[in-house]
């Protein structure tokens, strides 16, 4: 039989041992302010090390770390090293290049934008204690079940494209519509609802630019009723440096990007408040240990971090803004003529480097009127047109996206294949 005091005996003297021998760990993590409890993805919390061992290299199967202890890794990653390590990077500096671009103190890296906006979701429905999320009809937020919840004549509805989806998620996610003041403001203030899942712009319906105010309503009723606010800035990273909430306002408790961040290497981030982590923290001391439901064995990995510290530094700058702009505007400029000129009631849509050309006469103020303006068949003949002469569209809603890379005679090219298109579509 061994006592308890003999466990605590050689836990507590084991304890010492590690921060005698792990001096370049602690002050690793004292200075790792901008990651939610000093870790870019919470298990490596789960080590019973006074902190997480910080590794310097691996190969095969040894890994050191940067206090030069060298371990005989049976750990392997969970099995994501099973067959060996290489060595990975540590880009201790990437928190606090996130910090600095959004504006949000602490971070956790997943693998995707659908899984962080998932683990958004569950951190809020923790600390809030509360079941519901409030989503914006038309939204889409990635593979992420709570947000597939519509509004048709008004009435919640299961999005009828899910394959396999078997829970009435209307019981958990209230939708309403986009600039809907009224709605949102019934809503939030029955008190039950643990988060906005929100784009500030929506971009996944075409696009629906908030109206005047909007977004100041949302965060202030957010705030009056303490429901979070999360910004999924994914596609909104094309509004300005920093996202939409940074260049435009207002400031959401979370946000998420995902996408462009690694530059084609999968990763996405999540960043929230002092106060959202506090919370977090605190029910994370309070829970049981074990699965937290949030994240997978790959999230953070290295490559992912390299990939994304590289982008932050090197190419999402405020210098690759600075050149998106002026060629959004150029193709706005060039659309809008064509449109002018062919006298059709068309109109273009932009924010920041997106731009988008809706076939009808009025910007649209929510999904439903964004839905209803939609045109699929005329979309696809002015998209397969453009493909045939060398210009390539999303192929779903109109928008274009100008990257600081775009050359202007690229602009230029989509603006007269437009416009003969247009001709073409007026023979
Ligand atoms: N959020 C938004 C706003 C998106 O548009 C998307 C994908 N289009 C996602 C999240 C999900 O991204 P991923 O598919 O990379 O998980």
């Amino acid at each position: 039989m061994i006592s308890g005091a003999a466990i605590a005996r050689v836990a507590n003297r084991e304890a010492e041992r590690f921060r005698a021998a792990n001096p370049r760990a602690f002050a690793h993590h004292a200075a790792a302010k901008g990651w939610f409890q000093s870790v870019p993805f919470h298990w490596m919390r789960d080590w019973p090390s006074p902190v997480p061992i910080v590794a310097f290299s691996a190969k095969d199967a040894t890994l050191t770390s940067i206090d030069g202890q060298i371990y005989d890794d049976f750990c392997l990653g969970d099995t994501a090293s099973l067959f060996g390590h290489s060595p990975p990077a540590l880009a201790a500096a990437l928190s606090e290049r996130l910090a600095a671009m959004f504006s949000l103190p602490q971070w956790q890296v997943t693998t995707t934008a659908s899984e962080a906006n998932r683990a958004v979701i569950r951190w809020c429905r923790g600390i809030s204690g509360r079941a519901k999320i409030l989503t914006f009809n038309g939204a889409y937020h990635g593979a992420v079940d709570d947000a597939f919840v519509d509004l048709k004549d008004g009435m919640p509805t299961m999005r009828a494209s899910l394959v396999g989806q078997v829970h009435d998620l209307r019981t958990t996610t209230t939708v309403i519509e986009f600039n809907d003041e009224e709605a949102l403001a019934a809503e939030l203030r029955r008190g039950d609802v643990a988060c906005v899942l929100a784009e500030p712009v929506m971009t996944n319906v075409g696009m629906v630019l908030d109206a005047p105010g909007f977004l100041t309503t949302l965060r202030r009723l957010s705030d009056e009723t303490g429901t979070l606010l999360i910004f999924d800035e994914t596609h909104t990273i094309s509004s300005g440096y920093g996202g939409h909430g940074v260049s435009h306002g207002p400031k959401p408790d979370l946000m998420v990007v995902g996408k462009s961040i690694g530059g084609g290497v999968p990763c996405a981030v999540y960043g929230f408040s002092t106060d959202v982590a506090d919370r977090m923290a605190a029910l994370n001391a309070a829970r049981p240990s074990g699965h937290s439901g949030i994240g997978t064995t790959l999230s953070a990995n290295a490559l992912a971090i390299t990939a994304m510290d590289t982008m932050l530094s090197d190419v999402i700058t405020p210098a690759a803004y600075d050149r998106i702009l002026p060629g959004a505007a150029r193709l706005v400029g060039g659309l809008e003529q064509v449109i002018a000129a062919s006298g059709l009631d068309w109109h273009v849509t932009q924010v920041g480097a997106r731009v988008e050309f809706l076939t009808c006469p009025a910007p649209p103020r929510n999904g439903s009127e964004a839905k209803a303006a939609m045109h699929p068949e005329l979309e696809a003949a002015i998209h397969l047109f453009l493909a045939n002469r060398g210009i390539l569209l999303a192929p779903f809603h109109n928008m274009m996206l100008v990257s600081p890379v775009t050359g202007g005679h690229q602009i230029d090219r989509l603006v007269g294949a437009f416009a003969d298109c247009v001709r073409a579509l007026k023979e």
